[in-house]
């Protein structure tokens, strides 16, 4: 546990579900988990007990990625960890393959409703269908622009071409709608919905005031801080700022609420972590504007940021991650955009500034 860990609690310790078992936290709330094939190897997911429309069963959230481990995790679950119970109403927080991957499997088997927010529904189909802009070979100019140059590495993320597609067989054909402030009825309680952005296009979270519980999703992790990137589709984008303004929506949140994270385990002290996380921007935004003081590229402020060896799949993430905070230096008027005849966009401090 690292020293910043150290200052939140884990009611539940190192308990966590075995893959395909599931435990109770709360009155009518459980906790999956479901496996992951990254560094990252998984995704927590939740069911809850629910009466929708008439039929009873549980609604889930999130669904794990559309990979065979997943899908065998999950006959264990619907099997014994739910006694073959339907599955009445499918969540998904955001697009990414972690959170929808199963949603066609698990929504065409059941019957059942996918809810979602607009952006994330229209972000999961474009993805799905790997149009031009979203799909891999769209990054590999972004990656360009920014100073990749590594032949290697290039052919390591063109060689991705399939990603999303591949852990998103599916997503449902129609969906119903969440909205921000929205309050739903989930079996017995009620949740309210609270979008957040600059993880993924409109992120909902989940806060249930009787339960004291808010499902996080990628929002607020305890222990890795949330990716936020600069993406091919939208390269002029400030997402650290997005990021950073929707965190200050859970400010009225209870100090003691159980944060239920999509990676991790459940814990509490929710304003504690989002002080670590904005103190964690903070400390990269500085480094960064001390780089700039001659023209850097996104790649050449990478290892500034992030102090270890990347393989393709992570360097693609840090690369995102470098661009979000250079264009936040530049929105603030901090540092200023420069293009360059190779093509490569770089990043100088204005002066006057320190
Ligand atoms: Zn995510």
């Amino acid at each position: 546990m690292n020293p910043l860990e150290a200052q939140l609690a884990y009611p539940l310790g190192d308990t966590v579900p075995a893959p395909g078992a599931v435990l109770a936290l709360a009155p009518g709330l459980r906790w999956a988990r479901m496996p992951l094939p990254f560094a990252l190897d998984h995704v927590n997911l939740w069911l809850l007990d629910d009466n929708f429309d008439g039929r009873p069963g549980y609604t889930l959230i999130d669904t794990g990625a559309g990979t065979d481990a997943t899908r065998a995790a999950w006959e264990i679950v619907l099997a014994d960890g739910i006694k073959g119970a339907p599955l009445v109403r499918v969540i998904a927080t955001h697009c990414h393959p972690d959170h929808v991957g199963l949603s066609g499997w698990l929504c065409d088997r059941f019957g059942a409703p996918f809810w979602i927010t607009t952006g994330e529904f229209g972000f999961a189909r474009m993805m799905a269908a790997a149009l031009p802009g979203v799909d891999e070979p769209s990054a590999i100019p972004h990656f360009e622009r920014h100073g990749l140059v590594d032949a290697a590495m290039l052919d390591a993320l063109r060689s991705r071409r399939n990603y999303y597609p591949s852990l998103v067989p599916s997503v449902p054909d129609a969906y119903t709608r969440l909205q921000d402030g929205q309050s739903i009825a989930i079996g017995a309680h009620r949740w309210r919905v609270i979008t957040g952005f600059g993880h993924s296009p409109e992120h909902a979270s989940l806060y249930c005031p009787e339960l004291n519980v808010l499902v996080a999703g990628d929002m607020v992790l305890p222990r890795i801080s949330t990716n936020v990137s600069v993406f091919a589709v939208e390269p002029d984008g400030n997402p650290l700022q997005l990021y950073l303004d929707s965190l200050g929506k859970f400010a009225d949140l209870p100090d003691d609420v159980l944060v239920l994270p999509s990676h991790g385990k459940p814990f509490r002290g929710l304003h504690t972590r989002i002080r670590q996380l904005r103190e964690h921007h903070k400390e990269r935004l500085d480094e960064v504007v001390q780089a700039c003081t001659t023209p850097q590229s996104a790649m050449e402020i990478v290892p500034i940021m992030f102090k270890r060896t990347l393989d393709a799949h992570q360097l693609s993430f840090a690369l995102g991650e470098a661009v979000a905070h250079l264009h936040k230096l530049c929105f603030d008027d901090i540092l200023r955009k420069l293009q360059s005849n190779d093509g490569i966009i770089r990043f100088q401090r204005i002066s006057g500034h320190l």
